[in-house]
């Protein structure tokens, strides 16, 4: 053994002793609600393809027609060689859907935030984050060197503090900029920002807001634009973040926002600048995907969604009336039990991840379920009686 890999499997026993240890599983068929892992057909109620886009015929199409138009690669950033046509109208087209001046494509959410928080706030700022917020708000801020504070998971007395500091602070030492980022729909609790105070006590302190809408966009609002179009706020909202990966079916991360945000990213988001474009495939699927999101046939399947969330609500009982998401965790605490319940599951047949650390909290595993628009009614039904079956009522 190398001394690297005795090293290596020093930690990796530690991680498997605490319960704690993941591994691929391979996948040999598309994301649906029904698929082949390791061999085994499973009934899947893990994706966040939430409203059944990753395989739409639409989506398919667009990426095939792309390859043959513009072919496979993309050659370098989209600064050096010049910048594809299919990202172009991708951007116009979530600026669009969002309603915002204009849009910036990334690779991923994950670039997205990096590029993003990592280029607009500098040492001297404050980022103020949910406790909840994904690891890739966590890691941008670190990486900005900031001083990060962070408040009690949607508690805005507390948000109210720090903002209040910060304002202090930035009055004392001449640095004004503070940047407030909540999730809009968390993505391990289903549950939902108070967006509409947020923009409040941020405009009162002068601070910027971001909302990260991974959950949320394509899924809340009647226009399906997300949870800030519903509750009226999307122009009071500095920096709209988005996933393509998820409701929209294929993948990379988007910034919608103003004309200076965008042109200003461009020039110093490292993740935009440093990293190869997506290939045209990608945009041309996530254009797609937007585009069938906007369309009438995607309001269709919106309330398809509602319609099978509503059913596992009824059975499961998680959400809060009137505040439905896609997103049912069931909280088992530990992580080993967690871990043996998503594998008694699996062996009905049915695929529900366990959720350990580092994605929540230690002794806050949990089973995630994720309904889609494509799932039936019998098929929610046999996941809600095998939960019965197997797991306590939540609290
Ligand atoms: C998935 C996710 C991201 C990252 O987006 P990717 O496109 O998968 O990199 C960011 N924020 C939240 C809340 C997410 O759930």
């Amino acid at each position: 053994m190398s001394r690297l890999d005795e090293d290596l499997a020093a930690r990796l026993a530690a991680i498997r002793d605490a319960g704690l240890h993941r591994k691929l599983r391979r996948l040999d068929s598309p994301q649906s609600p029904r698929v082949i892992a390791d061999g085994q057909p499973l009934l899947n109620f893990s994706s966040n393809d939430y409203l059944g886009l990753a395989n739409e015929p639409a989506l398919k199409a667009a990426a095939i027609q792309a390859i043959e138009q513009y072919g496979a690669g993309s050659g370098s950033s989209r600064l050096i060689c010049g910048s594809l046509a299919p990202h172009q109208e991708l951007e116009t087209l979530l600026a669009e859907f969002k309603g915002t001046e204009t849009a910036l494509s990334f690779s991923s959410g994950y670039a997205a935030a990096m590029g993003t928080i990592g280029s607009l706030i500098s040492k001297a700022d404050v980022v103020i984050i949910d406790k909840l917020v994904h690891a890739c708000i966590v890691d941008s801020v670190s990486y900005s060197g900031a001083k990060m504070r962070v408040f009690a998971h949607n508690d805005l007395d507390d948000l109210e503090q720090i903002l209040k500091w910060s304002a202090e602070r930035a009055s004392k030492e001449n640095a004004s900029r503070t940047l407030v980022v909540t999730e809009s729909i968390f993505s391990m609790d289903g549950d939902r920002a108070p967006l509409k105070e947020i923009v409040e006590l941020k405009d009162r302190f002068g601070a910027w807001l971001m909302v990260d809408e991974a959950h949320g966009s394509g899924l809340f609002g009647p226009g399906g634009r997300g949870l800030a179009e519903e509750l009226g706020v999307s122009d009071r909202i500095e920096i709209q973040m988005g996933t393509l990966g998820k409701s929209f079916g294929a993948s990379g991360g988007f910034i919608c926002g103003s004309r200076a945000l965008v042109d200003f990213l461009i020039n110093r988001a490292r993740t935009f600048i440093f990293s190869t474009a997506p290939v045209p495939a990608v945009a041309a699927a996530a254009a797609a995907g937007v585009r069938f999101v906007m369309s009438d046939e995607g309001k269709k399947r919106r309330e398809t969604l509602w319609t099978r969330v509503g059913e596992l609500d009824s059975k499961l009982k998680v959400h809060a009336p009137a505040r439905l998401s896609a997103i049912f965790p069931i909280i088992l605490g530990d992580e080993t039990r967690a871990v043996e319940t998503s594998a008694r599951l699996r062996g009905e047949g049915l695929l529900v991840p366990a959720i350990r650390y580092p994605t929540v909290a230690r002794g806050k595993a949990r089973l995630r379920v994720t309904v889609t628009a494509s799932h039936t009614p019998a098929e929610v039904q046999t996941l809600a009686q095998a939960l019965a079956n197997c797991a306590p009522a939540p609290a």
